[in-house]
């Protein structure tokens, strides 16, 4: 499973967040507010063989979505920022 955590590939001129509708921040091609981006390709032993799924969610969203998991999220500090 692969989570994207950095979005730098904006195909879309708008971006929205896939759970509320929000749309999202961008000015001049740059995404001006942190978002969770997904990219699925389902594989050969799931039932969406060869599927690619992606959805974008606002943070807002997203802490709605880990509060309701029975295992919390791994959280580490990234040491260098680029
Ligand atoms: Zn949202």
């Amino acid at each position: 499973m692969k989570w994207l955590k950095d979005v730098h590939d904006l195909k879309h001129k708008d971006m929205y967040c896939n759970v509320c509708g929000k749309k999202l921040k961008i000015e001049h091609g740059i995404l001006k507010e942190d978002v969770f981006s997904a990219k699925k390709e389902w594989g050969y032993f799931s039932h969406k063989d060869l599927q690619i799924h992606t959805f974008n969610m606002c943070e807002r969203c997203y802490n709605r979505m880990v509060s309701e998991f029975v295992i919390p999220v791994d959280i580490s500090l990234k040491r260098e920022v680029m």
